[in-house]
């Protein structure tokens, strides 16, 4: 009869009661029912939403199956051959840490072909502008850093597997999650000034209106307001808080400010500050350590003995068996992530409509938005409950036009 070591299950326990505790604290906002499409869309776009929109919720559940097809296919097809795969000589750790990287990438790249199509549709309705050559550099730009994130921490978390084979669950579970949750919050201060240049934005009505926000959340009145070149790269308009204490931030892509009246930025600008008040991303952070533990956790489980050889090194089998199994995980507990994620979002909605001064504002942006990214008019529920990180724009339409506040 073997036991879980106490120190892994207790771990795991902490981790969860962890994330309860962020869900619990976290702010919320009332239901609302979703308002009728008819009356934010014309029948022309209505259709083209809806034609645009339905056949992409089956793209979305196919790419699931087949990433966790994928997964489940290679960890049978490592456990058919022979020998434990124990390697040797050096850099050991790190060939153990590709095969894992190997699997990922192969649940990425049995996607591909969906992504293809996607990309292909959203040119004929003018979502997209970008070229096969540009598709692809982003999808590489989007996909390798994980497969090298994933390749480092097999290495990692296999290092202190062999080292501490009891206490590994924590130390491997809470040092990845910090260095994840680190990347996760700096990256925009990292990445930032290689992507744009950055420039203050100028004294005027709409500097004006952002620190009058800034200043009804009440949180200091000098914020730091900039401006990034987008438009070198971009027509996506987007504006974003970054930064932790004396780095934070507010960027504004010049996309943004050319294109929306200023009423509309401010609503963005008001949205992010929702998501700054409710610590949004510290709450991802502390999550993220959180679910690294649990994740180490069940793999030290599920995979339990067949993680290493003989010898008790980490071999390339037991390492692509528990990717494969994360993998899975990933897949069948997205949606709890996207559920949190809706619940973050309608509160931020709600905190921007009690911050601005006129809630009218929001609702144009959100019907803006509705018929810039032919968003899905009427989703079905299990399309929102499994994919759907943000409320359906009717249902942010009906929280803007109740003016509901938190
Ligand atoms: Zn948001």
């Amino acid at each position: 009869m073997t036991r879980p070591p106490p120190v892994a299950a207790v771990a795991a326990g902490v981790a969860l009661a962890v994330l309860v505790a962020v869900e619990v604290t976290r702010a919320t906002a009332p239901p609302v029912a979703p308002v009728d499409p008819s009356t934010f869309l014309d029948p022309a776009a209505l259709q083209a939403a809806l034609d645009h929109r339905t056949p992409l919720r089956w793209v979305a559940v196919a790419a699931a199956l087949l990433r966790a097809g994928t997964a489940i296919a290679v960890v049978w097809w490592v456990a058919r051959r022979r020998g434990a795969g124990v390697v040797a000589g050096r850099l050991r750790l790190l060939r153990v840490g590709l095969a894992a990287a190997a699997l990922w990438a192969a649940t990425d790249l049995v996607r591909v072909p969906l992504r293809l199509w996607a990309w292909r549709r959203a040119v004929d309705v003018g979502l997209s502008t970008q070229e096969l050559a540009g598709w692809a550099r982003d999808w590489l730009v989007e996909s390798v850093p994980y497969w090298i994130g994933v390749a480092l921490a097999v290495a990692g978390a296999a290092w202190v597997r062999e080292r501490w084979p009891t206490a590994w669950v924590p130390i491997a579970g809470v040092a990845g999650g910090v260095v994840g949750a680190v990347l996760v919050v700096l990256s925009p201060l990292l990445f930032e000034p290689l992507l744009f240049d950055l420039r203050p934005l100028e004294p005027g009505g709409l500097r004006d209106g952002i620190d009058e926000l800034v200043e009804r959340t009440g949180g200091g009145g000098d914020a730091d307001v900039l401006v990034a070149d987008a438009s070198r790269r971009t027509t996506a308009s987007n504006a974003y808080v970054s930064g932790i204490a004396a780095t934070r931030r507010i960027v504004l892509y010049d996309t943004l400010i050319d294109e929306a009246p200023e009423g509309e930025v401010l609503a963005i600008v008001a949205h992010e500050l929702g998501h700054d008040l409710h610590h949004d991303v510290e709450r991802a952070a502390v999550s993220l350590v959180a679910v690294a533990v649990l994740t180490a956790w069940a793999v030290d489980r599920v995979v339990a003995g067949r993680l290493t050889g003989a010898d008790g090194r980490v071999s390339t089998r037991g390492a692509v068996t528990a990717i494969g199994l994360v993998v899975v995980l990933a897949v069948v507990f997205g949606p709890v992530e996207r559920w949190s994620s809706r619940r973050a979002e309608a509160a931020a909605d709600a905190a921007a409509l009690a911050l601005l001064e006129d809630p009218g504002d929001y609702g144009s942006m959100l019907r803006g938005l509705a018929r810039r990214n032919l968003s899905d008019p009427a989703p079905p529920p299990w399309a929102v409950g499994l994919f759907h990180s943000h409320p359906p724009i009717a249902s942010r339409i009906a929280r803007a036009a109740s003016g509901q506040a938190p």
